[in-house]
C-alpha cells in the first residue's frame, strides 16, 4: 500500500525534527493532502494507526486537510477549477492548462509535548 509508506516518510521526519527539537513527544499532525496527490485520504488514516506504533507520536492525532486542485490557463491565465481527467481545458478560451495545486502532500504544522 503506497500510503502506507507515505506516511512512515512523514512520520520519520516529524520524529527527526521532533527529537531535534527535544520532544518527548509528538501530540498532534496536521497534513495538507491535495485532491490531485493519487493519496487516498482514508488510507492514510488507516495506515497512521498502524505506523505510529512505538514512534514519538504514537499518541498523537492526524489531521488530514484537504487541498481542491486549482489549475491555471497558459494562455489567458484564468484560474479554474479542473475537470476530471488529465487533460486540462481553460473554460474561458479553451487553451491548455497547468495544475497549479492539489498535488501537494506536506505536513502543514506539528506539536509536540517536551519534558521540562
Ligand atoms: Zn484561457
Amino acid at each position: 500500500m503506497h500510503e502506507l509508506s507515505i506516511i512512515q516518510g512523514v512520520l520519520q521526519d516529524c520524529c527527526t525534527r521532533a527529537r531535534q527539537e527535544g520532544a518527548a513527544a509528538i501530540t498532534r499532525i496536521e497534513l495538507v493532502v491535495g485532491e490531485r496527490s493519487g493519496v487516498s485520504v482514508s488510507s492514510l488514516e488507516f495506515a497512521f494507526e498502524a505506523a505510529r506504533l512505538g514512534s514519538l507520536a504514537q499518541e498523537a492525532s492526524l489531521v488530514i486537510e484537504a487541498r481542491p486542485a486549482l489549475a491555471r490557463c497558459l494562455e489567458c491565465q484564468a484560474p479554474f477549477a479542473p475537470q476530471e481527467g488529465i487533460f486540462l481545458e481553460c473554460p474561458q478560451c479553451g487553451g491548455p492548462g497547468e495544475l497549479v495545486a492539489g498535488r501537494e502532500l506536506l505536513v502543514s504544522s506539528m506539536e509536540i509535548e517536551t519534558n521540562l
